[in-house]
């Protein structure tokens, strides 16, 4: 079985026992087996510190943009064995694995054109100077400089490729040196990714740990910087150990996200269409397991028996099973642990919700008999959804959401507290203006289905480099992505002030950089 080994202080090292084993969730094979014990966690954090920070911040943000690049072109290169192993370990059909690996591609990929935009400059201002003194000589101005520190990226299970590249690609350009960490159950397409992509970058900007973290957050202080994405309680635990270091946490965690159909939407019109495509997308792509995913669907008129009986319909056609058979539209979770909590959740749905679709989950599955780790689709119905209590607080990471009618869908989409993104369809100004608005504090992301874009968009679930991703409450309070504001988390804001000239020369606006 082939070993996973980490890449630390220049070098790739296996680690001891005990070793954690990777499996296929749809035959249950075991493919690979990691560890990271043995890893000096202290030494790979000064490495970072010492050799990576200083290499990177040496570098102009075209520079930087220009390794991001070729780390994606890299990636391209690799596109169909990075597939394979992303299928093989997460359970994905095809078309989930491709969404996670060119998700990691298509980000690099941005960032690497924003630096080429920022050119030589080193570092970023924040709005224009101002005129402090009598004259216009004595000026101030903002700058954000990168943290003279390392970013610990941690991941969720869900997303091994592109949660490794998105949170690099910002990291990076901003100027910080990385330690990245997978979840360790799927982490064979993180693993390659990384490998592809460690040689290109300068010594120390790129750590990887394949495994358990140590005692890695024990070596932090105030410049670092951890990114984390994965569940509520292991980010509450983070919370209390890094607020006694001092280091910087952005967290993105779970999300109950809702959708709303506008009372205006009328069945058999491409507004309707693309809700129901949607909802149904975000049910079962990567079988529930995205953040992102639609959880709770809120009917706003009269729609609610021909929403559920299209709902049903769609969901009919979905053929459960190991993605390596072709006609397999959705995989397995992507562990027995995952398996549990999702049939767990079921349950606990249904003890105020009716299953309409998918029962309790049960499946007959494409798949060897007795294997894999397989769940159906379900879809409930909430009679009650303001008295309802479970609908709107837990998560389950699966392929499962909750509808209900309700004239005041704001007020419900509100009970979840706070989310990564919200999907609003309708065509009606008025209706979008106030409902919009009243959610917007809630959300990091709010998705506008209406006729005009019904052709172009690619649903709610997709997150984009150019908009913001994470969500206030509920969803962790995190901020990543959203364009050159993903820079912010690894840097410092700082304001400057003395002589205009020499803050020009300190810190050149972009118009003033050399070319
Ligand atoms: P998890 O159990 O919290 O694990 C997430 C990561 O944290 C893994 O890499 C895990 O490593 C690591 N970890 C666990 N305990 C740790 C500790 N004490 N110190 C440092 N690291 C630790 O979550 P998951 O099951 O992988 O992911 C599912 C959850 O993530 C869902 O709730 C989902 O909503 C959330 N999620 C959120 C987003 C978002 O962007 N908001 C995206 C994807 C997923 P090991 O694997 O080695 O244990």
């Amino acid at each position: 079985m082939k070993t996973l080994r980490s890449f630390v202080g220049g070098r790739w090292v296996e680690g001891r026992e005990p070793f954690a084993t990777l499996v296929n969730p749809a035959t249950e094979e075991p493919l690979a087996r990691t560890s990271s014990a043995g890893i000096d966690f202290g030494a790979a954090v000064e490495f970072g510190r010492s050799q990576g920070g200083p290499a990177l911040r040496e570098l102009t943000f075209a520079q930087r943009g220009a390794l991001l690049g070729s780390w994606s072109k890299a990636l391209h290169a690799k596109r169909d064995e990075l597939i394979a192993l992303s299928m093989e370990n997460g359970g994905n059909t095809r078309g989930d694995a491709k969404f996670d690996i060119d998700g990691a591609i298509a980000t690099l990929a941005h960032y690497a054109e924003l630096g080429g935009q920022l050119g030589s400059l080193r570092a970023l201002r924040d709005g224009d100077a101002v005129q402090l003194g009598r004259t216009a000589r004595y000026a101030g101005l903002h700058l954000w400089v990168a943290r003279d520190g390392v970013a610990v990226h941690i991941n969720a299970f869900n997303f091994p490729a592109w949660g490794t590249c998105e949170k690099a690609a910002c990291a990076l350009l901003a100027g910080m040196p990385i330690l990245s960490k997978p979840a360790t159950s799927t982490a064979l397409a993180a693993w390659r990714a990384a490998e592809i992509g460690a040689g290109l970058l300068p010594g120390g900007a790129f750590q990887f740990i394949c495994g358990s973290p140590g005692d890695l957050l024990d070596q932090l202080g105030p410049q670092d910087v951890v990114a984390f994405t994965g569940s509520s309680q292991t980010a509450g635990r983070l919370r209390e150990q890094l607020a006694r270091r001092g280091a910087r946490l952005n967290v993105e965690a779970d999300s109950l996200n809702a959708a709303v159909l506008g009372p205006d939407v009328q069945t058999g019109s491409a507004t309707w269409d693309l809700f129901v495509q949607d909802v149904v997308r975000d049910m079962t792509q990567k079988t529930g397991q995205k953040c992102t995913a639609i959880r709770r669907v809120f009917v706003g008129g009269d729609q609610l028996a021909s929403a559920q009986e299209a709902l049903v319909e769609r969901l009919g056609q979905v053929r459960v099973g190991d993605p390596a058979r072709p006609e397999v539209t959705m995989g397995p979770v992507s562990t027995a642990d995952q398996l549990r909590d999702v049939r767990a959740g079921i349950a606990k749905l249904a003890s105020e919700s009716q299953p309409v679709f998918g029962g309790d989950g049960s499946v007959k599955a494409l798949a060897p008999e007795g294997k894999g780790y397989f769940v159906s689709p379900v879809l409930l119905l909430s009679r009650d959804p303001a008295g309802a209590r479970v609908m709107h607080k837990d998560e389950v990471f699966g392929p499962v959401a909750t509808l209900a009618a309700s004239r005041s869908a704001a007020d419900l989409v509100r009970r979840g507290g706070g989310g990564l993104v919200c999907s609003v369809y309708s065509d009606d100004r008025d209706f979008l203006r106030q409902c919009v608005l009243a959610i917007a504090p809630y959300h990091g992301r709010i998705y506008i289905g209406s006729e005009k874009v019904a052709g172009q968009t690619m649903g709610p679930g997709t997150v984009l480099p150019q908009l913001l991703h994470g969500g206030p409450g509920h969803a962790g309070g995190g901020e990543e992505l959203g364009g050159l504001r993903g820079l912010q988390l690894y840097s410092q804001r700082v304001a400057l002030q003395g002589d205009r000239a020499l803050l020009d020369s300190i810190a050149p606006a972009p118009e003033q950089q050399k070319s």
